[in-house]
């Protein structure tokens, strides 16, 4: 199918992006990387009546060392977080989650403003925010806001955006010395959306875990912090017996829902054995010297 028409502007400054989207909201829609976008409109499953294109605003791609966290520009492409040193020193969750997505052509040209905005219950970059609490910078002609992970994803492909707002940056706080993280998930094949994935990352302090972070995808409307996982490693230490009750957590804590795909009971399954590898995988890295 073809997309209903549309009109297609192509700004070239934030200041335009936000004038446009005051006038034009709630019919306008952002176009990003275009990955998910262009196909509901193929499908006629969305239908704005105008494109506001941003890829031709520099402003919006960059990855900066800000002090404490990394700075992500929401039009930074999948392929540059894939590629960037920074990321993989100081953000290494993020780091890995990325390769899991889709496939080289897709990365290229899908963004992290545009997975988060899209927020995609199976997609990797939701889950790595909650687990890391990351904080989105959201401008409109109104004025700038900041909204933590936790409060942004509100459920199913929704967010706290409203129609005229604009994701501009996300910031990732960095990962601290001695910590370790892992993103294991199970996909029909490399490239799919996860059946059930885990994103977790620990940090050590002595001998004892100093933090556990951990949140899921592919099994729930959104993405899930595995807080009840987190509390058994906090509180017993990281041993092959704790990750396995941890994973019995994590499975109890996710709500998957049978789909074409899986049944909720094999999600939830999955989601036990993708915790308990993640939090293996993490705590070796967190000690390794
Ligand atoms: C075959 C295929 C396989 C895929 N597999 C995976 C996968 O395994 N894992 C995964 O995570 N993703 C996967 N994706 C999705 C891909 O990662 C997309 O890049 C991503 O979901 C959307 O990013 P985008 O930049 O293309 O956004 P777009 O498609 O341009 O936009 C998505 C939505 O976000 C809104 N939006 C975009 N940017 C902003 C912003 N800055 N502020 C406010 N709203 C904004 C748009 O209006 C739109 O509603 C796949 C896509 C395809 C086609």
């Amino acid at each position: 199918m073809k997309p209903a028409v549309f009109q297609h502007v192509a700004p070239t400054s934030i200041e335009e992006v936000l004038s446009l989207l005051r006038e034009h909201s709630p019919d306008a829609r952002i176009l990003a990387g275009g990955q998910s976008l262009v196909p509901l409109m193929n499908f006629r499953l969305s239908c704005p009546s105008i494109l506001i294109d941003l890829n031709h605003v520099q402003d919006l791609a960059y990855i900066r060392d800000d002090g404490e966290s990394l700075a992500i520009g929401a039009m930074t492409r999948e392929r540059t977080i894939e590629n960037s040193d920074l990321v993989r020193r100081f953000a290494p969750l993020l780091h890995e989650a990325t390769s899991h997505i889709a496939h080289l052509p897709i990365r290229s040209r899908g963004t992290i403003g545009g997975s988060l905005a899209n927020a995609d219950p199976a997609a990797e970059y939701p889950a790595v925010c909650v687990a890391l609490d990351f904080d989105m910078v959201i401008r409109s002609a109104r004025g700038e806001r900041r909204v933590r992970a936790r409060d942004f994803f509100l459920g199913l492909l929704t967010t706290a955006l409203e129609p005229d707002e604009l994701l501009v940056e996300i910031l990732v706080p960095k990962a601290p010395p001695r910590t370790g993280s892992a993103f294991v998930e199970l996909a029909r094949r490399h490239g799919d959306f996860a059946l059930a994935g885990v994103a977790t990352q620990i940090t050590c302090s002595g001998d004892d875990i100093a933090e556990v972070r951990m949140a899921a995808c592919g099994v729930g409307p959104g993405p899930i912090r595995l807080s009840a996982a987190e509390d058994i490693i906090m509180r017993d230490g990281l041993t092959d017996a704790t990750a396995k009750r941890a994973a019995k957590a994590a499975a109890e804590e996710v709500d998957p829902s049978n789909d074409l795909h899986a049944t909720a009971s094999y999600r939830r399954h999955l989601t036990g054995i993708m915790a308990s590898r993640a939090l293996l995988r993490a705590g070796e890295r967190a000690r390794a010297p």
